[in-house]
């Protein structure tokens, strides 16, 4: 996977659910897979877009990143290899097959040691799960995704989950649309590309004919 460097914006995140576009972090995978979790600075910079994360729970893994690089580059990699199993996992449900028993078993794994690093709390009269930062460290958004994960493949709706059909992409997104039939992660990219190839076919068919 070739490691790009660059921002992230609020356009890398169409998947209408927050662990699709945490999947999407390696676009390309039909055809040029790309790497865009260049380090760990990159994975915060993407968890403050999605809303989830508190700042002040990441500037704290900013400071522990910066306190020990090597363990924030460890920690990246665990990012990543939670990723990969969930991309083999979700994209296996977008084509109705039967899930892969290793990226099962990574997601298990790894949902567990989240589970671990959690704890209850009261809010308003009942209790909620969260990741405990202080146990987590510079794990906390891998432990938060893993659970999210875990949730969004328990309760759906894993039936609108699909594939962007344009080339170079292989984003996954929840179509959230009405009538379930999105097609592409965003017109913007991957809709107006398939558009304008449909668009030149037409008119290289109209010279022709
Ligand atoms: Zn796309």
């Amino acid at each position: 996977m070739r490691i790009l460097h660059r921002a992230f914006s609020e356009a890398d995140l169409v998947g209408g659910h927050w662990i699709a576009d945490f999947i999407n972090t390696a676009p390309g995978r039909d055809a040029e897979p790309r790497e865009w979790l260049d380090g760990y600075g990159r994975l915060l910079e993407w968890a403050a877009l999605t809303g989830v994360f508190s700042p002040a729970s990441l500037a704290e893994a900013a400071a522990l990143a910066q306190a020990d690089p090597v363990e924030a580059e460890a920690a990246l990699d665990r990012a990543r290899a939670l990723r990969e199993a969930l991309f083999v996992l979700f994209e296996a449900i977008t084509r109705g097959a039967a899930p892969s028993e290793d990226a099962l078993a990574a997601l298990s794994a790894q949902w567990r040691w989240a589970v671990d690093l959690s704890r209850l709390r009261p809010e308003g009269g009942r209790l909620v799960r969260s990741v405990d930062d202080r146990s987590a460290g510079l794990d906390r958004i891998t432990a938060a995704v893993a659970l999210a994960a875990v949730d969004l493949l328990e309760h759906g709706p894993m039936e609108r989950l699909k594939l962007c059909g344009g080339h170079d992409c292989a984003w996954l997104f929840l179509d959230t649309s009405k009538n379930g039939r999105r097609r592409w992660c965003s017109m913007a990219t991957c809709g107006n590309s398939a558009k304008a190839k449909r668009h030149y076919r037409k008119r290289r068919e109209e010279m022709a004919g």
